[in-house]
């Protein structure tokens, strides 16, 4: 089979790793990296550490408006698709260059296969909730990594291409946790100096666009990072860094240790070895569940509803106080509670593109 990949975003380079080395045992892969994130730290970074082949082309296309990105993307999808006619088109996730990927196939009558399909949030705030409903409906072959993707699905009319396969980051998460040593760990800061991780911290991340449209929700979750009993490490994406500087500069925040955006592997060290999570990212949400560590997101919708079971995961308004109360909650986890699968979603994901060609 020859299937065309297209990916554009940190995430789905993650997902991509595990799914591709599965993919190129027995197919030919042809890799599309649109651009949309571009900094070595949040993509060639992610390349080179998880061996992920080069793409074959790479579209350069990233900023702008929401529209304007998907349309360009399109633009220059269709004309790859048009050129190497693939048998499969294969998506991940929700960003803008699921969506372009999705619209501009579903016209050639390519056959597309969408994983992480099903994840609803039901916000009308969420921008990439539009991305993966579209891309949901115009695909053929839907690859749930969870139950309660299966079940929105359901509620959608879209039961009959829907399949559970489990969770591709579970796997990336099973294959590479533990290839960092957390005392060898070093991370650069803003300020440019390297430094190593404290034998306590905090793993925070923060990029959603509810997040970071103003100072206002950014002052909150720094106040409340600025109150705990350890330092806390914040890899900044680049959306923040101009604010997370400016922000530093005029009121000292010091038990966060800025630093700049980390690769995987030191990222799943990071949330392995903290105490406890804070974060607005679905990954870092999925990832605290799967190393059993209390996570506090920052927004107002569930993306995950499987990790706020035993309230391991609770959902916090972008207020200091709350974030510190919900942060002090406890968690109960049950060890035999496995939502995501086994660990061997990219080979069903592969599997399932062979059955249904
Ligand atoms: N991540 C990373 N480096 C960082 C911050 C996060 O490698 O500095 C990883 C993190 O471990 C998770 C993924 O990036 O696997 C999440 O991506 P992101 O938060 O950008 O997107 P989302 O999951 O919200 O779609």
């Amino acid at each position: 089979m020859k299937i065309l990949t297209v990916v554009g975003a940190r995430p789905q380079f993650i997902k991509a790793a595990v799914v591709s080395h599965e993919l190129r045992k027995k197919h030919t892969e042809i890799l599309v990296h649109t651009g949309q994130h571009f900094d070595h730290n949040m993509s060639g970074q992610f390349f080179e550490e998880l061996n992920i082949p080069d793409p074959d082309y790479n579209l350069g296309i990233s900023g702008g408006s929401h529209a304007e990105m998907t349309g360009k993307m399109m633009v220059e999808i269709e004309k790859v698709l048009l050129k190497e006619k693939p048998e499969w088109l294969l998506l991940y996730g929700d960003t803008n260059s699921t969506l372009a990927a999705a619209l501009a196939a579903v016209k050639l009558h390519t056959p597309i296969c969408h994983v992480e399909a099903g994840t609803r949030t039901h916000s009308k705030t969420n921008p990439e909730e539009i991305n993966r409903i579209c891309t949901d409906h115009v695909s053929t072959l839907l690859l749930a990594s969870t139950q309660s993707g299966m079940d929105e699905m359901k509620k959608e009319g879209l039961s009959e291409r829907g399949y559970l396969v489990g969770d591709p980051m579970y796997d990336a998460f099973i294959q590479y946790s533990g290839k960092k040593d957390v005392r060898e760990l070093k991370m650069e800061t803003l300020e440019g100096i390297t430094v190593k991780v404290p034998d306590e911290f905090y793993y925070l991340t923060c990029h959603r666009e509810e997040n970071t449209e103003d100072d206002k929700c950014l002052r909150e979750i720094f106040t409340a990072m600025d109150r705990l009993d350890a330092p806390v490490v914040y890899p900044v994406h680049p959306r923040n860094k101009q604010r997370a500087i400016r922000m530093r500069k005029e009121r000292g925040f010091r038990n966060l240790i800025l630093v700049e955006p980390v690769g995987y592997l030191e990222s799943i060290c990071l949330v392995n070895h903290a105490k406890k999570i804070v974060t607005d990212s679905g990954g870092l949400q999925r990832e605290a569940f799967f190393a059993g560590k209390k996570c506090v997101t920052i927004l107002d919708f569930v993306i995950w509803p499987e990790t706020m079971v035993g309230k391991r995961n609770v959902l916090s308004a972008p207020k200091a106080e709350e974030i510190l109360s919900k942060l002090a909650q406890g968690q109960k986890i049950d060890k035999n509670y496995n939502p995501f699968g086994d660990a061997q979603a990219s080979k069903k994901i592969v599997e399932m593109l062979e059955e249904k060609i």
